[in-house]
Order: structure tokens, then C-alpha cells, then sequence
């Protein structure tokens, strides 16, 4: 099978220009003006971008998390993902207690067998690290195309892990060859304010964001920083949310250290006046870190402008508002910490970054696909268009006007964070590999169409 894309405006994470795509089988081959290829199948793209796929590194489908399992599972979150132009994504596999790594992923890999509709990864999450063989197992999971390794700094007796398991798994990247991302909140001093707020008897929503104060994410993403120097490993910090975790990353970052940062689209967006929202309607917004103070907006865009910030994911983690964030009606201690969102990035980007003059398209696409390809060991087969290339493309309509709403969405969640947003731009075409996955608002393909990803070590290209 093979697609020409006809006169398009080809945008990467550096070039925008107007040309035709072929792709043959699975692969980009040929990007030139007027070529005469004879294809099976010619897509109109003039008036229309041609974008890399764009790649979430941060989701949460089927997962056990706060007594309940969030609610997409592969299927429904690949086809929200398609619908919203995410090509490729790396989800957490969480270890489970007295689990041996090995067990773990091949849980997550069942979990996505079958149902996949776009490619993906896996970063394991390393949340106990068992006497005996544990960091060798760890060492060895790069070779198995895990090439990340998620701490977590907070959620006390659940996932956290202490500064002594942080700091062995970051010196055993340092020889493995693999990322190291923390979730960088205090979860010991959070653990306390929390208590002290349950003894007052303050239950609502709200509490969850003022009982997790900027200064414990910015104490806890200075503390990995300093953790990974010198433990020498790279260190990628998960959902910046404020001013306090920003500049200990920029800082970083103007030393010329390994440390990047992503923040992601509801940071942007949402704030803790969301959090007080009557009638339990709070609960939609507590997802940790916690939206912070309005004024961390400008913030954001500035350190995804220039770079302090490299990265914009979603950390889809999507529950039910009635059923699931109820659990917590009495205590928000109890509503399970998440949101959806993983189909709403790119529009939203595009609109009020791009639209509204924040980013340039190149910027967004760097992003969005580019550095996180780059970063979690996709790249060059992924993140750009190239002779080479996975064919994963979005062609999108600039000028096509969408409101954003959970009766029109296609993740499982009873409620879409930005609720009669209206945005101009979006998405006509997904191709994963070739394969058109969504077009004319339909889904074309089957489950089973996306496939694993082996990602290479950190700073190594994906041939
Ligand atoms: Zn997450």
C-alpha cells in the first residue's frame, strides 16, 4: 500500500514547507514538490498541515490506582489518542509490591495486546526494590526496550519510594543507559498536612491542592536534581505545575546538566479555583501535583518557550466523575488522583499557544513529538517526517473550528476538562506506520494495528 500526500504544509520540530509525502508500506520514502509517484491512494493536504504524530510520554491506561482501575484501558484510550493526533505513547507499568519487574511488564503487556490501535512504550515504575537481584533485573530492562524508570517522591505507603531506593535506581541509569523521571512532590510532609487537615475536618476537594503547597514540588524536583549529579544519571522531571519546580530545572539546564522537564496541557489551563468548584464538581480537577495558583500559567509558557521545560504531556489517568472520584464524596484523601485529557493536547496547544502567539509551530511540534522522541529513545523513526520514518502523520486543518466536550470525546470519561472550549484547528487524518487509523471523524482501523515500540537507550537513535 502506498499513500501520496498531496501538497501539504510539511511542519517538523525545525522545518515548514509545502511539499508532497510518500509512504510506502510502514515508511516515509520520498518528501519532494510535484512528485509523480503512482500511489494507490492520493490525499489533498493543500490548506492543511502535515505534523509528525504527536507522542504522549505520560499515561495511565488500565491501571489499579486508589481502590479503582482508571477507566481506558488500550482500546478506548488509543482511540481517544487517535482521534486527538498522539501517534505513539509510553505508559507506566507500575511494579507491584513483591513484584519482580518481569512480572510487572508482562501484566502491562497483556493489558495492551490485542487492543492497541497506535504504537507504544513502556517506562516501568519502580515502587520496591527487593532484596536480592532487584537493581540487576532493573539494569537489564533497557535491553528488553524499557529505557526509563520512574520514581515516585510522593503518595507515602503507596507508591513512593525514600531517597536511598531513588538514588540506587538513578546510579544503576548512570550504567544502564536509561531516563530517570521522578514524580518530584514531598510525600512525607505532604503525608502530615494531610493528617492535620483530616483532624480539622476539612474533607472537600479543595484540600487536596492546599495540602500539597508548590514549595514541596519544588523541593522535591531540586532534591532529584541534585540526587541524579551525583549519582550521573539524566533526569526528566514529570508535570511541572509552578514557579518553584521551574526555576531549579531552568537553572539546571543553564548549567549545561542533564535535566530536562515536561509539564502538561491542563497545567496550562486549570487552577485551584477549579478545585473549589461546588457540589463535589472539585473533584474532576484533583489530580497530583495539584493546579496551582492561575499566575503559574504564564510561568508555564514561558518555560516551554524557552526551552525550561522541553516537553507537554497529558498524564491521562482518566476516572469517572460519578462512580469513581465519588469514592471520595466524605474525604478527598480517597478520590482517585487523575484526569483525562489524552485527546485534547493537541488542539488545545495549538489554539491558545499557536493561535494566540505563545509558540510557533515548530515549537509546538518540537513539544509535542519531536523531544519527547528524542528524549525516551523513539527517535529518528519517530517524532519528525523523514525519508525513514515511521509513517505516523496528522494531517491537520488549521482552519476547522471544535468544541471540546465529553458527549463528543472518546475517552470513557463522563467529563472532558476544558467543557465547551471552542478551538480553531483539527485533526482531519491519523496514520500510524501507514495505516490511517481516523479520518472524516471516523475510526478506520482495528485493534491490533499498534504495535510495541523496543525504544533505544537514552541519547541513542532508533534505527
Ligand atoms: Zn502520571
Amino acid at each position: 500500500m502506498s499513500i501520496l500526500i498531496r501538497g501539504g504544509r510539511v511542519i517538523t520540530g525545525t522545518d515548514d514547507y509545502v511539499a508532497d509525502v510518500l509512504v510506502e508500506g510502514e515508511t516515509v520514502t520520498t518528501i519532494g514538490r510535484g512528485l509523480n509517484a503512482d500511489a494507490d491512494r492520493v490525499i489533498d493536504a493543500a490548506g492543511k498541515y502535515v505534523l509528525p504524530g504527536c507522542i504522549d510520554p505520560h499515561t495511565h491506561l488500565d491501571m489499579p490506582f486508589g481502590g479503582t482501575v482508571t477507566i481506558d484501558d488500550f482500546e478506548s484510550g488509543h482511540t481517544s489518542a487517535a482521534f486527538g493526533g498522539t501517534t505513539c505513547h509510553v505508559d507506566f507499568c507500575i511494579q507491584g509490591q513483591g513484584q519482580t519487574f518481569g512480572e510487572a511488564l508482562a501484566t502491562w503487556h497483556a493489558k495492551a495486546d490485542g487492543k492497541a490501535l497506535i504504537d507504544y512504550g513502556f517506562h516501568i515504575a519502580v515502587t520496591d526494590l527487593l532484596a536480592g537481584g532487584t537493581l540487576e533485573e532493573l539494569a537489564s530492562l533497557p535491553e528488553q526496550g524499557i529505557t526509563s524508570y520512574k520514581l515516585f517522591m510522593a503518595y507515602k505507603n503507596v507508591l513512593q519510594v525514600d531517597d536511598q531506593t531513588l538514588f540506587q535506581a538513578m546510579q544503576v541509569a548512570a550504567g544502564s543507559g536509561a531516563l530517570v523521571m521522578v514524580h518530584a512532590e514531598n510525600g512525607d510532609a505532604i503525608d502530615v498536612l494531610v493528617r492535620e487537615a483530616l483532624a480539622r475536618g476539612e474533607t472537600a476537594p479543595i484540600h487536596h491542592a492546599l495540602t500539597r503547597p508548590p514549595e514541596l514540588e519544588g523541593e522535591a524536583t531540586n532534591r532529584a536534581i541534585q540526587l541524579a549529579r551525583i549519582a550521573g544519571s539524566p533526569l526528566y522531571v514529570v508535570h511541572v505545575t509552578c514557579k518553584e519546580a521551574v526555576e531549579p530545572i531552568a537553572r539546571a539546564r543553564a548549567l549545561g546538566w542533564y535535566v530536562w522537564g515536561e509539564t502538561c496541557t491542563q497545567y496550562f489551563f486549570k487552577s485551584i479555583d477549579d478545585l473549589a468548584k461546588p457540589d463535589f464538581e472539585g473533584a474532576k480537577y484533583v489530580y497530583s501535583p495539584p493546579a496551582r495558583d492561575a499566575s503559574n500559567h504564564a510561568v508555564l509558557w514561558d518555560a516551554v518557550r524557552t526551552d525550561a521545560l522541553s516537553a507537554i504531556s497529558t498524564d491521562h489517568c482518566a476516572f469517572l466523575w460519578d462512580g469513581q472520584k465519588t469514592l471520595g464524596a466524605d474525604d478527598f484523601t480517597k478520590i482517585p488522583n487523575g484526569g483525562p485529557g489524552l485527546e485534547d493536547r493537541l488542539v488545545m496547544i495549538h489554539h491558545f499557544g499557536v493561535n494566540e502567539g505563545r509558540i510557533g509551530l515548530n515549537r509546538m511540534v518540537d513539544l509535542l513529538a519531536t523531544q519527547p522522541a528524542k528524549l525516551f529513545g523513539l527517535y529518528p523513526r519517530k517524532g519528525t517526517i523523514a525519508p525513514g520514518a515511521d509513517a505516523d502523520i496528522v494531517i491537520f486543518d488549521p482552519a476547522k473550528e471544535h468544541t471540546l466536550s465529553a458527549a463528543t470525546h472518546h475517552s470513557k470519561a463522563d467529563y472532558n476538562l476544558y467543557e465547551g472550549t471552542s478551538v480553531t484547528g483539527a485533526v482531519d487524518v491519523t496514520m500510524v506506520r501507514g495505516n490511517v487509523i481516523v479520518e472524516n471523524g471516523e475510526l478506520v482501523a482495528e485493534p491490533g494495528v499498534g504495535q510495541f515500540v523496543k525504544r533505544a537507550r537514552f541519547g541513542e537513535a532508533l534505527a
